[in-house]
Parts: C-alpha cells; structure tokens; sequence
C-alpha cells in the first residue's frame, strides 16, 4: 500500500517507520526541514528505543522516503496526519491550526478513493467537520480516525503490535471502503488477533481522550492518597499494594510520586474539559481539572519538602537532580515534572545541577539557565540534597553508599518512590519519599 504520514514528530517518525517497515511505501511528510533531512539520512530527531533500527531498515529497503513539500504525498491512497495538537497559549483548547494547515494542503493532491486517516488526538466534533470539508472539496476522497495509543519509550513495538485498533469511520459505503483499507494496512496486527473496534467519528475521538483521562485520573487518585498519607503516617506504596489485588482496580498506573506530565496527557485532560464546556456539559468532566490540580501540588510537594528538609537555607545548596524527560526512555521535556521542579528550585536560588541519559539538549533549550552535567559522579558531588524524579535504570539503582561518599549532605527526595528507604537509610540518608513515612 501506498501511504504518506503528514506530521512526522514523536507519533508521525515512528509510524512512517513502522508502516515501512511491515512492508508498505511510505513517504513521510514534515514542514520542519531540520527533522526531514535527519530522517532522510536514517537519523530520528529524538531518543526513541528501537527507532534507528526501524528508521535504518526501512529506508534501506527503498520502502521509506522523507520530503518538505505535501504535493509528494500526491500518489499514496491513504494519508495518515500525525502533525501536533498542543494546548492554546492562555487556554484549556486544543489548538488545531496544524490539522487544519494539513488538511487544506493536502486537499489538492487527493484524488478519487484516497483515504485520510487522522491519527493526531484531536476534540470531538473535528472529524466530522474534516470528513464534510474533505467531502465537499469534490476529489472523491473519504475519512477515517485511528486515534494512537503508543506509549513513548514503546513507541515501535506499540505501533507494530498494538494492543487495540479503533477505526473511526464514516456510515455507509465511504466508511466500508475506508475500513477496507485500514484493515490491508494493519493486516500483520489484525492477523496476531489484535482487537478491533469499528466506530464513528465521535466515538473513535473520544475513545483517545477517555483513555488519557482514565490513566490521569488513576495516577491522581493515587497522588490524593499520598497527600492523605503524608498527613497521617500511612505508607501510600502499601496502600496501593493492598488495592491493587484488587482484580477491579489493579495495581498499574498506582505508583504515587511527582505525578504525570508529557505532550499527551496534560493538554489532552485539559482540552477535553475545554471541549466539553463547549458542548455545554462542563460538569461531566470538571473531575478531570481536580485531577490536573492534584497532580501539579506534586511537583510543588517535591520542591517544598526538598526546601524544608535541606539543613541550609536553599539559596545555599547545591540541589543535584536526577531526571529531566517526563518519563524514562524518552528524551522528550514537554511539561516534564522532572524540569519544572528543577527550574523551580533553582528560581528559589539553589545551585540545581541536572543530568538525563538523552534530554539535556530538550532541557537546556527551553532552561539556559540550570546547569547540566553528563556525569552522574559530577553531579552528585558536593550535593545537599539529591530530587530523583525521572525513573531512568541508572537513578533508580543507584548505589547509597557510592552515592553517599560524593555529596554534602545525605538527604534523598524520591519523587519516584523507587528506593529502598532502609536501604538508604542503613547508609546514613535522610529519605524522604512521596505519601510515605
Ligand atoms: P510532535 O510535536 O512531536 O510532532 C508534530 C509534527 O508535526 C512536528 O514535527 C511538526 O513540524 C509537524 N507539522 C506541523 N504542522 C505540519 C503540517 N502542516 N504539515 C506537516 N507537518 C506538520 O507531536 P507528537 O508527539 O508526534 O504528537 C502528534 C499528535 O499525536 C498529537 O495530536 C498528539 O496528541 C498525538 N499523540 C502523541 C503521542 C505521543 O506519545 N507523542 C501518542 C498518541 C497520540
């Protein structure tokens, strides 16, 4: 199958990547040209596990082409648009400038019985408005909405074995025909049993956000546990070991700790109480701004207990922070809790010195102002207080003892609760976690 992928950041890099990969002619479309000539060298514009290989292989096979100009896609008979849906500066929405710029500039290069699938996660409502649009321009072309669920860090295996497909589609036989195509498109995924829901628009869109909602939601109710538990003694890991046998409630995604943050589930939250205000049923998601609330006091609980537990005044300490990508095994900064409680200390005054296997570059465009190392050893020296907040291997197994004869002072705020308390503390740490005594 002939495809092209508009939009080839985080989502759009791998999909190209991984459409070519399972056998299909991809090109794959970015107005960023920096990133294009990276990708069309073989090499992805971010830490991704598995990317170069896919990136490399598929390219190789002559599968696998990158271009700037949208008159390329002309040819491919399904067009995937992967471009970013941010949070508006000074608002909830999303903005959909980029869908939007996508759309229309792909609407002349479509012709009789291509299909545009959108997979950027967008409000309910803009399918049905792109599908009329794409309708009323003449070219015999139809819409589907696939919404995508990888996870950043899994993002390759995510794609080529995902653990759902939605089809969005439109009624009748445009629908028919768009779902014959996802389906030769997604043949290998559907031939592993993969399960499969066909839909209609709203249902497809709102699926994504309900999903995002769902995981925020549990990772909030967690945080509201530990803010309890900080206030009683009670330990919050063991509580959510105990629920989580629960088979109802599980035990994944109940990890308390700094909270979430991303390019995906913090604006995603946010613009569906905005879209939902719209449709004038605000109050069915106004949970979700509580959600939002509770989880960035964790990130302020972090800095507070750092500040209050550090034997001198903050503007005096050197504050050594492990983390900066909003999870591990990404490089990507977007709302990163790991960054904000840096930038935060260091507005107090601190000497923040940060390190991150791969997000340095990402952090210190937007932060000039911290001070970066690439040595865990040089970081950790001289150090008041060690903030771990991004759960990378190399932080998580840190050694106290090893750790311990390099700092100031042995003071370890574990915003990930991933430490071994005892452990640290046999080695002469003050530990303090989150929701834990
Ligand atoms: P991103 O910012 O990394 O990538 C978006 C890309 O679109 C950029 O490279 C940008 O240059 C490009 N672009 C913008 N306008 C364009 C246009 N008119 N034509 C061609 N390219 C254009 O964002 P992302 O993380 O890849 O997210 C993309 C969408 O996918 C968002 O809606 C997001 O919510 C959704 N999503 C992301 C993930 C994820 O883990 N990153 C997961 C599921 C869904």
């Amino acid at each position: 199958m002939k495809i092209s992928v508009i939009g080839c950041g985080y989502l759009g890099a791998v999909h190209a990547s991984a459409m070519a990969e399972l056998g299909h002619d991809v090109i794959g479309i970015d107005v960023d040209a920096n990133k294009i000539a990276l990708l069309a060298e073989g090499r992805p514009p971010f830490f991704e596990p598995g990317l170069p290989e896919v990136l490399t292989s598929a390219r190789d096979s002559g599968r696998l082409r990158f271009s700037t100009d949208i008159a390329d896609a002309a040819g491919a008979q399904v067009h995937f648009v992967a471009v970013g849906t941010p949070q508006k500066p000074g608002s909830y929405s999303a903005d959909l400038t980029y869908v939007d710029a996508a759309i229309e500039g792909l609407l002349p290069y479509l012709s009789e019985g291509d299909l545009v699938v959108g997979k950027s996660t967008v409000p309910v409502g803009t399918a049905a408005r792109l599908s009329d649009l794409i309708v009323a321009s003449g070219r015999g072309a139809t819409l589907a909405w696939n919404p995508e669920f990888l996870r950043e860090g899994f993002a390759v295996q995510d794609t080529i074995s995902p653990d759902r497909l939605v089809y969005g589609v439109a009624p009748g036989a445009p629908g028919e025909h768009a779902v014959a195509l996802l389906n030769e498109i997604y043949v290998a995924a559907l031939a592993a049993d993969t399960p499969l829901v066909i839909t209609d628009f709203a249902t497809a869109e709102l699926v994504k956000v309900a999903a995002n909602a769902f995981l925020a939601t549990k990772i909030s109710f967690i945080n509201a546990m530990a803010e309890i538990a900080e206030v009683t003694g009670a330990d919050v890991t063991q509580l959510a070991d105990a629920i989580g046998y629960d088979a109802r409630i599980g035990r994944r995604f109940l990890g308390a700790g700094v909270g979430f943050g991303g390019g995906c589930l913090p604006k995603d939250i946010r613009a569906f109480t905005a879209r939902a205000e719209e449709l004038g049923r605000g109050e069915s998601v106004a949970f979700l701004k509580e959600m939002d609330a509770i989880n960035l006091r964790r990130r302020q609980r972090v800095v507070d207990l750092t500040v209050a537990s550090l034997p001198i005044p903050v503007h005096q300490a050197k504050v050594a922070v492990l983390g900066l990508s909003f999870k591990p095994h990404s490089d990507d900064v977007r709302d990163s809790p790991a960054l904000d409680v840096a930038v935060q200390l260091r507005g107090l005054g601190a000497e923040v010195v940060a390190i991150d296997p791969q997000a340095i570059e990402n952090a210190r465009a937007r932060h000039p102002q911290l001070t970066y190392s690439e040595s865990l050893e040089e970081t950790l020296r001289g150090a008041d207080a060690v903030v771990h907040v991004t759960e990378w291997p190399e932080y998580r197994e840190l050694d106290p003892v090893w750790a311990g004869a390099l700092v100031r002072n042995r003071l370890v705020i574990d915003g990930r609760n991933s430490y071994d308390s005892t452990v640290w503390r046999a080695a002469g740490w003050e530990y303090k976690g989150m929701g834990k005594p």
